[in-house]
C-alpha cells in the first residue's frame, strides 16, 4: 500500500508491527552528460512501486525522499546537496511519526551513497526506540547479485537502469568522453572518492568536478547501455527484495528503550 494514497481510517487500521514501512531515498545531483539529476531518486522510487505491487498487504510505501547528502558534487549545475545533519534529521522524523503509529519495521531504499551516514545514524536510532531498520543500496545489491549488474557513477548501469524506466530523459547527444584527473602519479583515481595507492584503495573525498570533467564516473560504458540491461537489473532487484521483506518481517525486535 501506498501512505499517499491512504484515508486516515485507512491508515490507522493498516499501519501495524505486522508490515514493513518501505522508505525509498535518493539525491538530486549531477549524474555526468546524459542522465538526469534526479537519477537517484528515481530508481528507488520505482523499485518501490514494484516491490509494493507484489506484496501490497506487507509493506506500506512512503513518499521518496528525494534530497540527499552530495556537497562533493556541487561544482556542477543543479545539484541540491541537504547536508548529513538534514538528512539525518528528517528520516528520524518520519521515523518518529511512523512509530508512532505502530509500525516497527523499515526498509531504507537507498539510490546514493552519500546517504550511508546519514541512514546508518538513523537506523541505530530506531533500534534504540524499539524498532529496527535495514539499509539497502541497491547499486550494490546489484553487484553482488551479478558481476554484469555493477556500475559506477552516471555511467552504463545508471544508464540502464534509466533507459528502462524514463527513456526519454536520455540525453545520448549530449555524451562526451570522460577525462579523469589523479590526485598524484602515484594515486591515481579509483572512484569520485578514493585513491588507489599500491594494491589499496584509499577514501579521499575531494571536489567531483576537479576528478571527472563530465561528473561520471565508472568502467561500465554508458554507450554499451541498453534498456534490456536495466530491465534485467530491475527484475533481479524486486525479486530478492520480496523474499528479504518476508524474512524481515520475521526478524524479532529489539527490547525498547534497553540499548
Ligand atoms: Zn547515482
Amino acid at each position: 500500500m501506498f501512505l499517499e494514497a491512504m484515508t486516515w481510517s485507512q491508515a490507522k487500521s493498516f499501519l501495524s508491527a505486522e508490515i514493513i514501512a518501505l522508505l525509498p531515498l535518493g539525491s538530486v545531483e549531477q549524474h555526468g552528460p546524459i542522465c538526469p539529476l534526479g537519477t537517484d531518486f528515481i530508481v528507488p522510487k520505482e523499485l518501490a512501486k514494484m516491490v509494493e505491487s507484489l506484496c501490497p498487504e506487507r509493506v506500506v510505501v512512503l513518499p521518496v525522499m528525494p534530497y540527499g547528502v552530495c556537497p562533493y558534487h556541487s561544482g556542477f549545475a543543479g545539484t541540491v546537496d541537504i547536508g548529513w545533519e538534514l538528512l539525518s534529521g528528517v528520516t528520524k522524523k518520519i521515523a518518529e511519526a511512523v512509530l508512532k503509529y505502530g509500525v516497527r519495521k523499515f526498509v531504507f531504499l537507498n539510490g546514493h551513497g552519500g546517504n550511508g551516514p546519514a541512514l546508518d545514524d538513523t537506523a541505530l536510532w530506531i533500534y534504540r526506540q524499539g524498532g529496527i531498520a535495514a539499509i539497502i543500496d541497491w547499486w550494490s545489491l546489484a553487484a553482488e547479485l551479478n558481476s554484469r549488474w555493477s556500475g559506477g557513477h552516471g555511467t552504463g548501469q545508471e544508464t540502464s537502469m534509466m533507459m528502462a524506466l524514463r527513456p526519454g530523459w536520455i540525453n545520448r547527444e549530449g555524451f562526451f568522453e570522460t577525462k579523469i584527473t589523479n590526485l598524484t602519479d602515484r594515486m591515481p583515481s579509483k572512484y569520485i572518492n578514493a585513491v588507489s595507492f599500491g594494491n589499496g584503495t584509499i577514501r579521499i573525498p575531494r571536489n567531483v568536478d576537479e576528478i571527472s570533467s563530465s561528473g561520471a564516473f565508472g568502467e561500465d560504458d554508458p554507450r554499451e547501455a541498453t534498456p534490456e540491461l536495466g530491465e534485467e537489473i530491475i527484475t533481479g532487484i524486486v525479486s530478492y527484495l520480496r523474499d528479504f521483506i518476508e524474512a524481515f518481517l520475521e526478524v524479532p525486535l529489539p527490547n525498547a528503550f534497553n540499548k
